[in-house]
């Protein structure tokens, strides 16, 4: 029996969407409601949906079918449907699923919470809330953190002003509008107090923080490694154009900000760059790959590429994989390029036939699997420091971080060893690699 004042979260998307509902959660349990970790015996089930591309919109419907169906069995009492999805296609869902009982655009979820508590209480409430305007980049209000206590995610701005010609973001989530300094630094603290300690900076272009403001990325950057507890500090989607280059000298310098960086460059070739209207050339993208492995010799890039968009041809494609090998790229996402209503890529001549784009897509990432294996083996026989993601207590086997690994996107670290609980600062040697590429570690030393 399913008790609707019991509500679970069907999580979708990326790390910038899962801060949305770990918000949500929040807004939840200030409503006196209470959250469940998994489907069963929750009356209300909410979806944060994705609409990135056509891929992530058609999970997101899934999901949505999946629980219409539980509802229609009888199994949970109400779909509650919030996100991005609901953002870009606003009142047009309506008809889509008309069985949902609560979509909620972007907003504070305020009015989620409180929507949702009305129904669970048996009143009425409005079947569609809007958010009324942009989000405003306020303080966020409190979490509930879907994260391990090794680390999570703080968002420092909202929006992009970049116009990608495949990207739907700005349309969806509106300008860029940066979070203040000082707000940042408060919700740092709070995930300080929450035992947390990697901080990974996400931002739909997290170069532009502070610009709007006077402000540039380097000062927040070193304001949060400046921050009593915060062990790490890692930046997660820079736009590769007009680089705040002191950056370098904090991620070459700054102890506690990760010798790592993730700039997703998209592509290789000029010709691409400019249809995709990327600011730059392909030879910034390899100059910028080359004056920061310079400057910071130790440094792990990892990239985002699109692959098959229109007019690509195969010497485009010998492009981007020789960048990966040039620059050796281990960390790297591709997908392919997916035509979105509502983007000037959408009509473009030269659509790439999906098997091409496919292909393509698993060329890159053959050469890149390559260059990993061999970056992971040069990493056997040293020692370095790892925060525990997941602890050792049920299967013996702990899972960590090494500095040059974001969470979720990247590679993990295995350890051997009993008693190693998620938030747990270690020092370990590499030993040997498993079937993943993953490095497997001993403990050299309880170092924290
Ligand atoms: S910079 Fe990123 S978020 Fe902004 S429009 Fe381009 S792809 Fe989209």
């Amino acid at each position: 029996m399913s008790d609707p004042s019991v509500v679970s979260l069907v999580h979708l998307g990326c790390a910038r969407n899962l801060i949305d509902s770990e918000l949500i959660l929040g807004r939840l349990t200030e409503e006196g409601l209470m959250v469940s970790g998994g489907l069963e015996g929750a009356g209300t089930v909410v979806i944060n949906t994705c609409s990135f591309i056509g891929p992530a919109k058609a999970e997101s419907e899934a999901a949505i079918t999946e629980q219409l169906e539980r509802k229609a069995k009888g199994e949970i009492e109400r779909v509650v449907v919030a996100g991005c999805l609901v953002q870009r296609y606003k009142r047009n869902l309506l008809e889509t699923f008309p069985s949902v009982d609560l979509f909620a655009e972007i907003s504070d979820y305020r009015g989620l919470a409180k929507s949702i508590a009305e129904l669970a209480q048996g009143r009425s409430a409005p079947g569609y809330l809007e958010a009324g305007g942009l989000r405003a980049p306020d303080r966020e209000a409190a979490r509930l953190l879907a994260t391990p206590r090794s680390y999570a995610y703080l968002r420092i701005s909202h929006g992009c002003d970049h116009d990608c010609s495949f990207c739907t973001i700005p349309s969806i989530r509106g300008p860029h509008r940066s979070k203040r300094l000082i707000d940042l630094v408060s919700e740092a603290e709070e995930l300080v107090s929450a035992g947390v300690r990697e901080l990974v900076l996400v931002a739909e272009d997290s170069t532009a923080w502070g610009r709007d403001m006077g402000l540039e990325l380097p000062q927040l950057v070193e304001a949060l490694a400046e921050t009593d507890g915060v062990h790490r500090v890692r930046v997660m989607y820079a736009y590769p154009n007009r680089f705040p280059w002191e950056l370098a000298t904090l991620l070459r310098e700054h102890p506690k900000v990760a010798t790592y960086l993730d700039i997703p460059v998209q592509h290789a070739a000029t010709s691409m760059l400019r249809g995709m209207r990327r600011a730059g050339s392909g030879e910034v993208v390899k100059k910028t790959l080359a004056r920061l492995q310079e400057e910071v010799p130790d440094i792990t890039i990892r990239t985002t590429l699109l692959m098959g968009f229109p007019g690509e041809t195969d010497e485009d494609v010998e492009e981007v994989i020789k960048l990966v090998q040039d620059h050796r790229l281990s960390r790297v996402g591709a997908f392919t390029f997916s035509p979105e209503e509502g983007t000037p890529a959408f009509e473009l001549d030269g659509q790439v036939p999906v098997e091409v784009a496919e292909e393509r897509h698993s060329a890159v990432l053959e050469a890149r699997d390559a260059v990993l294996e061999d970056v992971q083996m040069d990493r056997v026989g040293e020692r370095f420091e790892v925060i525990v993601d997941e602890g050792s207590e049920r299967t013996g086997s702990a899972v960590a971080r090494a500095e040059w690994d974001a969470p979720e996107v990247d590679l993990c670290v295995r350890i051997e060893s009993p008693g190693l609980s998620a938030g747990d600062i270690v020092d370990v040697e590499a030993v040997g690699l498993d079937e993943e590429c993953n490095l497997v570690c001993q403990i050299v030393e309880e170092s924290h």
